[in-house]
């Protein structure tokens, strides 16, 4: 990552400077109220704005004054789009020193609903929509992208968009989410971020129905011919941009795993709906032990899912615990998962490949209330996206089972969280350790106040991002995963698990970030992968390669 990435003075005399209306109407160099007296004299401003100078600060009172104007969170994510494509610095800004209240706004839970309605609510295009009639041109479409930069792509195909299905080419506001989150939590420079949709058709036949959708209105392509579209998509990539981090994300699990399983030792890529998923849950996990006094080897995780984040998270877990020492066939039995079909047992039919290491010997179970009394975990986790699924008999079991029962309510968004905060709180008689996928309020109970914190991957694959970028790695690992849910976990303090979190507060996300690139460069340079000479202080490199939404001096 060149130091160029961050915040340069830009040659505002040099003839490709743009100047006047198309400067204004720049996102990555506009700044608005905010060109001094002397830039609208050099840029030809003058007259196009009022007159009045404002400093980013006062901007960014008006933003939050406007923002809070709108009744709905659909509203704000409209208008924080908005602000995105007027003046990228200026939203960075607001989003850095508002992350508790601007996360939940431009990722889950609301970028769901703005997928929902992107078609309805679409005012400016953002990154590149590859679709399944570009066969044999995807690299000239690529190159229509204006910047050749570009070090981290995040790619979807819309199959699977957070807990709510085939939303076909809606699916780009989640690329685009993600990306944002790079840069605001991880300080990725947003020139070097690109969001793409491959847009392969949808099976979602009230979309393609609506006349407002803007995708490829035809049934999904698969096979051989999906296939070789991802692939040619991939050598483009990779060919004009060498060194590009390509992450996967909200694939349905039928080709999530496999083209995991295809690109991981060939390219620099990583799932994070597996990985990064896998990760953060890791963390909580830690950080619960932490409380309990237990090893992770002790536990018995039953998954309420058995898809790419249940399989992702149990794969990391027994990797870390071989990690310690652990056999593999023990740790695998740690885990358990539940699916639609009910507890997955050896036996039960023919099971998808990422199911089969869990599918231990024992007595088919179609209820999970059942399971729980049968198995007797010390921790659920929720990643189903079936709302309410944890039901209050449950939890009343898991706090008969442990003195303190791990309930992890992972299902974004909201609507679909197994059960809330407050519900774990109180049927648990405030002994849960609890994390949510999305987030909840503080819950007072008994005269204590708890503070429920997201189990949200966005704590891990920004910091990720950020590390296999500034060191230049050749593929992303899982020690690199495993390394970064310890460098979280480390984040969280004694206040914190006193009050119930067991993740760091989001405010403290860019320092978490920068512990996370550390320790997965660290990684990096262990297992021979980096390409760059190990700086001396890898923490210190990290936040040199990090952008700050400050505005350049243009003249
Ligand atoms: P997936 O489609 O790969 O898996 C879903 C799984 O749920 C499947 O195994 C399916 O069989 C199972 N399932 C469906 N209905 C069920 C039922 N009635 N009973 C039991 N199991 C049932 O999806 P995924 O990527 O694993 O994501 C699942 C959920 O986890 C989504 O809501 C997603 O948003 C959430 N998630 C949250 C985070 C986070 O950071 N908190 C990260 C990743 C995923």
């Amino acid at each position: 990552m060149p130091d160029s990435a961050s915040n340069v003075t830009r040659p505002a005399h040099s003839s490709w400077f743009p100047r006047g209306l198309t400067l204004l109407q720049d996102p990555a160099l506009n700044k608005g109220s905010a060109f001094t007296p002397r830039e609208r004299d050099v840029l030809g401003l003058r007259g196009l704005l009022p007159p009045h100078v404002n400093s980013q600060a006062e901007q960014v009172a008006r933003v939050l004054e406007n923002f809070h104007r709108l009744p709905t969170t659909l509203e704000k994510y409209i208008f924080m789009t908005a602000l995105h494509d007027r003046n990228e610095a200026l939203f960075f800004r607001v989003v850095i020193e508002n992350t508790d209240e601007m996360m939940p706004i431009i990722y889950t839970p609301t970028v769901g609903l703005g997928c929902q309605h992107f078609g309805h609510i679409y005012q400016r295009p953002r990154g590149v929509f590859v679709t399944a009639e570009d066969r044999g041109q995807i690299g000239s479409l690529l190159r229509n992208w204006p910047r050749q930069d570009v070090a981290m792509i995040v790619v979807t195909d819309g199959e699977r968009i957070l807990g709510l299905g085939d939303l076909g080419s809606n699916g780009m506001g989640i690329p685009v989410g993600k990306l944002a989150l790079y840069t605001a939590c991880a300080g990725v420079p947003p020139t070097q971020c690109l969001p793409v949709m491959l847009d392969v058709g949808t099976n979602n036949a009230a979309l393609r129905d609506d006349p407002l959708y803007l995708g490829l209105a035809q049934p999904r392509l698969t096979g051989q011919a999906y296939d070789d579209l991802v692939d040619e998509f991939i050598t483009a990539a990779r060919e004009l941009f060498p060194g590009v981090v390509i992450q996967f994300e909200d694939f349905a699990n039928h080709n999530a795993f496999r083209l995991l399983e295809k690109y991981r030792n060939r390219i620099c890529t990583f799932n994070d709906d597996i990985q990064g998923t896998a990760a953060v849950a890791l963390a909580g996990l830690y950080s619960a032990l932490r409380v309990t006094q237990g090893e992770l080897a002790q536990q018995r995780l039953l998954f309420m899912g058995a898809g790419e984040a249940a399989t992702g998270i149990a794969d990391l877990a027994v990797a870390a615990m071989v990690a310690d020492g652990v056999d593999a066939a023990t740790a695998r039995r740690c885990c358990w998962l539940f699916d639609s079909k009910g507890l997955v047992v050896a036996g039960r039919g023919e099971l998808a490949a990422h199911k089969q290491p869990y599918a231990h010997e024992h007595a088919a179970i179609g209820d999970f209330g059942a399971a729980v009394r049968a198995l007797r975990p010390t921790a659920i986790i929720g990643v189903a996206a079936v709302a309410g699924s944890f039901t209050q008999q449950i939890i009343e079991e898991m706090t008969r089972l442990n003195e303190r029962p791990i309930v992890f309510a992972l299902s974004n968004p909201t609507s679909k969280s197994e059960c809330t905060a407050a519900q774990a709180y109180a049927w648990s008689g405030g002994r849960a350790l609890f994390a949510c996928g999305s987030p909840f309020d503080a819950v007072a109970l008994g005269g204590q106040t708890f503070v429920p914190r997201q189990g949200n991957n966005s704590y891990i694959f920004p910091g990720v991002g950020l590390g296999a970028i500034a060191v230049r790695t050749r593929h992303v690992t899982d020690e690199m995963f495993m390394a970064s849910a310890r460098a979280l976990a480390r984040q969280v303090t004694p206040q914190d698990l006193a009050q119930g979190s067991l993740y760091p507060p989001l405010k403290n996300v860019r320092e978490v970030s920068v512990q996370i690139a550390a320790a997965v460069a660290e990684v990096a340079f262990e297992q021979g992968l980096a390409g760059i000479e190990r700086p001396g202080d890898l923490a210190a490199h990290m936040r040199r390669c990090m952008y700050e939404p400050t505005y350049p001096c243009y003249a």
